[in-house]
């Protein structure tokens, strides 16, 4: 399997990870630093304002990993030992009396003395209800010693983490009830198009049903976004100063449609106007136009509004960009590197995300890469990476991203 290999020349279009590495730095400048606090239940998505640092020994003492027998090795001597108390998970035993044996379950503290448990299966239970051990015991065989997982004092979580059900399932085991996560990030979703009409209206002459609106705006939510839908944005230089004007408490305009080349643009003209505007020609398929700038102080990213140019570029640059603005450090999706299932003959000279799948664990593409179908994504498990520059045969390697790492 051939290496995904290095990117190839893109000439005068602007390489990906130059774009994020942009977008990236100008987030870090304009950090979220307010807070809120949640009951633990709610953080999810959230991002955690400080430092989490136990207060705790976990486990809080030893206790027993097997149902079984607690003693103390050196009170083995091939005579069964009698049992002289029973320990519950949830209970707090009496030290173990000497050369005696204690029943014990899992999760149940090891009582003082005992320096190692025997389960169960190993052991024969006699008549007279002693126990004779069959096996050898080793100190410390099925304790879970004290602080195995942490320690007071210890760094567990970094400001900056992401909660998801297991840093969740984390904060709740050292007994964290609520938490100080970053407040939600405000995106105005705005879908610029004359040609657009919501589902739910009758398709005139020319017209479309708007995808990218309810895409953005349910995937911000699942972003832990404070989304706020700004509808849709006609082709005109009026009603686009005018709503961009409204938009005044958000950090973000986040705007799809109205950056292609030779289209009117008048988000530009505005952002020009009022603000500051880069427009930027990336090395990215699809996708490629993209608008960064500011109205009247406001970030505005504006994507391309082709639907799945749409999915890649929000997957790829603005879904970071928004996550740092939390302070996510870990802000770009995991890759894993997968051998092609299908031949790539001609060399682009952008960064291809075609939708693809994994079979029998090499990467597919589905039939239609087209920028305008979204069937395709829907399709899809993953984007496949190809380098501008390359091609493929099947069997080389290249990077595939589950899209479930991104649709977060
Ligand atoms: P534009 O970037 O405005 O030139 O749009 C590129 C293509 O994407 C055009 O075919 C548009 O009709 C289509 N498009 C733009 N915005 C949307 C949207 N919100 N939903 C569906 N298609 C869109
Ligand atoms: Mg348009």
């Amino acid at each position: 399997m051939n290496p995904a290999g290095k990117p190839g020349k893109t000439g005068s279009l602007m390489p990906v990870e130059v774009a994020l590495a942009r977008l990236l730095e100008m987030a870090d400048a304009s950090r979220i630093v307010d807070r809120e606090r949640l009951p633990l239940a709610q953080v999810t998505g959230r991002v955690l304002a400080d430092d989490l640092v136990s207060t705790l020994d976990l486990p809080p003492w030893p206790n027993s990993a097997m149902d079984g027998y607690a003693l103390r090795k050196a009170d083995w001597a091939g005579e069964p030992l009698v049992v002289s108390q029973k320990i519950f998970a949830g209970q707090a035993p009496d030290a173990l009396k000497p050369g005696t044996c204690a029943r014990i379950f899992t999760g149940a503290p090891v009582p003082a003395g005992a320096d190692c448990v025997e389960m169960q299966e190993n052991t024969e239970v006699l008549a007279d209800e002693r126990v004779r051990f069959t096996e050898t015991l080793t100190i410390g065989q099925n304790i879970r010693p004290q602080g195995q997982e942490t320690t007071v004092g210890e760094l567990i979580l970094p400001a900056g983490t992401r909660f998801g059900p297991i840093e969740q399932g984390l904060a709740a085991s050292l007994g964290c009830a609520e938490l100080d996560v970053i407040r939600k990030v405000r995106v105005a979703v705005l879908s610029t198009g004359d040609e657009l009409i919501e589902p739910g209206q009758t398709l005139g002459p020319g017209q479309i049903y708007n995808s990218n609106r309810v895409l953005l705006c349910s995937w911000l939510r699942r972003l832990g976004c404070e989304v706020i839908d700004a509808g849709i944005l006609p082709d005109d230089l009026v009603a686009t100063r005018t709503r961009l004007g409204e938009l005044k408490d958000v950090d973000l305009i986040l705007s799809t449609g109205g950056v292609s080349v030779g289209e009117a643009d008048f988000l530009g003209i505005a952002l020009r106007e009022e603000g500051e505007l880069s427009l930027w020609k990336l090395a990215i398929k699809p996708g490629k136009p993209l608008t960064f700038g500011h109205f009247r102080g406001v970030p505005v990213i504006g994507l391309p509004g082709n639907p799945a140019s749409t999915l890649v570029t929000f997957a790829l640059l603005a879904r970071p960009y928004l996550l740092r603005r939390q302070g996510v450090k870990q802000v770009e999706p995991l890759k894993v590197q997968v051998p092609a299932g299908f031949d790539w003959p001609v060399a682009g000279n952008r960064r291809e995300y075609l939708r693809g799948r994994l079979e029998n664990g090499r990467a597919i593409i589905y039939r239609n890469q087209s920028s305008g179908v979204l069937r395709s994504a829907a399709w899809a498990d993953g984007l496949v990476e190809v380098l501008e520059g390359r091609t493929l045969v099947a069997g080389d390697s290249v990077y595939f991203i589950p899209l479930s790492e991104v649709i977060s």
